[in-house]
């Protein structure tokens, strides 16, 4: 059984700290009572900032104003209808870490881009989001216009003008700007109409090999159980293609690093699925959206601590390669985005890269660095496909910046 709460659509929350993306969650999924039982408690919690929300319709009423999340219209005293249940990725607290944001991109369909009306435009994440979204090529984006109650009617209309001369020329260009207040609720009706609009379901192929990245891994057990009860490890992340049945069996890339005659090697791992969680109900079968639990024969000790974080799970056998280096078509930005701005230099040999792949973090040395390609060797192996797009962060002062995008080569 699928549940009917699964959500099937990932979308991304982006945007300046402060302008009000966890309001608008909040706004828009309600009470997420699903994502505060036990199992999620312990087990995937809401750490990774996923919320699911339905987006229902009232079938008395016209649109937009028939958009809503609430199960019953009180205008005119009939329950809505389900339209889809989709889920929200918020950018978690670490604002100024990109490379959380950009994980995050790797599994979103589309994106929300809240930008505050009662700040000149653009802060330094809006820009920031918004390169990485160009970046990672998200091209389904609403615009949220928030907190338009704190502003008069000219402020407004100044802010909204600022809006789209920024997204000129960007991936945005053209997106649907909403004025909306989160924390009043008001126009939600209307972002809710943007959202069915600009960030449809993508087509899934059924037949696919199950695809997950995996971006939180944990133990689930209590300290002091004892073998006979130990559950085994469990992954969260998200399914990106096929489905995910019980009883699967489950490969896992890189895997594990396993020292042998003095050398160490990473080897994939192999398990089976146990249970699916998603949607915030145990389920028989997944398909692609929203946040995944997978419980699996796994070893806890192995999924520890987020150890498989960033790791990529598949049928054994259909899974890309592992890479400890790799050579990359680099295509550098103009400028380092965000507040200070500045010039983005060649990439030089003997460099620290910080880069990110699919839900992997990591960092590589330059090896070799000439024109628009580069190779390194890289702290901690990944799993990826050619033609994988990689987001190249370097070291500015004590932060990592983000200066440009790489292609995995063959
Ligand atoms: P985030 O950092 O983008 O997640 O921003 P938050 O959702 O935490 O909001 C930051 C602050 O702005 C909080 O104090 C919110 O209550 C407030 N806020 C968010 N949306 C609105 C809005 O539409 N109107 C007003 N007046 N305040 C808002
Ligand atoms: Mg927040």
């Amino acid at each position: 059984m699928t549940s009917h709460n699964q959500p099937e659509v990932n979308i991304g929350l982006v945007g300046h700290v402060d302008h009000g993306k966890t309001t608008l969650v909040q706004a828009l999924s309600g009470e997420w009572t699903d994502q505060h039982s036990e199992e999620m408690k312990r087990g995937i919690s809401i750490r990774l900032g996923y919320a699911d929300a339905t987006f229902r319709r009232c079938p008395e009423e016209d649109e937009p104003e028939a958009f809503t999340v609430e199960e019953h219209c009180e205008a005119h005293d009939v329950d809505t209808d389900h339209l889809r249940t989709v889920s929200f990725v918020d950018a978690p607290g670490h604002e100024t870490l990109m490379a959380t944001m950009l994980s995050g991109a790797a599994i979103m369909d589309g994106a929300v881009l809240v930008v505050s009306a009662t700040e000149p435009v653009p802060q330094a994440q809006t820009e920031e989001h918004l390169s990485a979204l160009d970046i990672i090529g998200i091209d389904n984006i609403v615009i949220a216009q928030n907190k338009v109650d704190l502003v008069d009617e000219e402020r407004a209309m100044q802010n909204y003008e600022q809006i789209q001369e920024f997204v000129e020329g960007t991936v945005a260009e053209g997106a649907p700007v909403v004025p909306i207040s989160a924390g009043q609720e008001a126009n939600i009706d209307l972002l809710i109409d943007a959202i069915e609009r600009e960030i449809p379901t993508p087509e899934r192929d059924p037949d696919a090999d199950a695809r997950m990245m995996v971006a939180r891994s944990f133990d689930i057990n209590r300290p002091g159980t004892t073998w006979e009860d130990l559950l085994g490890g469990v992954l969260g992340g998200s399914l990106v293609a096929g489905k995910l049945d019980v009883e699967d069996e489950l490969e896992l890339r890189p895997g594990r690093e396993v020292e042998e005659g003095g050398q160490t090697e990473w080897r994939p791992v192999e398990t089976d699925v146990r249970s699916l969680q998603a949607g915030g109900d145990f389920v028989d079968e997944v398909t692609p959206g929203g946040l995944l639990g997978v419980g699996t024969g796994l070893d806890p000790a192995i999924t520890k601590g987020d150890a498989l974080a960033g790791q990529v799970a598949g049928p054994p056998g259909s899974l890309p390669p592992t890479h400890e280096q790799f050579v990359m078509d680099v295509d550098l930005l103009d400028r380092i985005v965000g507040d200070d701005g500045g010039e983005v230099d060649e990439i030089s040999t003997g460099e620290p890269l910080m880069l990110t792949i699919g839900t992997a973090t990591t960092v590589g040395s330059v090896t070799s660095a000439r024109g628009g390609e580069c190779e390194v060797a890289l702290k901690r192996p990944v799993c990826a496909e050619a033609g994988a797009k990689i987001a190249i962060n370097r070291r500015v002062g004590t932060r990592w910046r983000l200066i440009g995008v790489g292609t995995l080569r063959e």
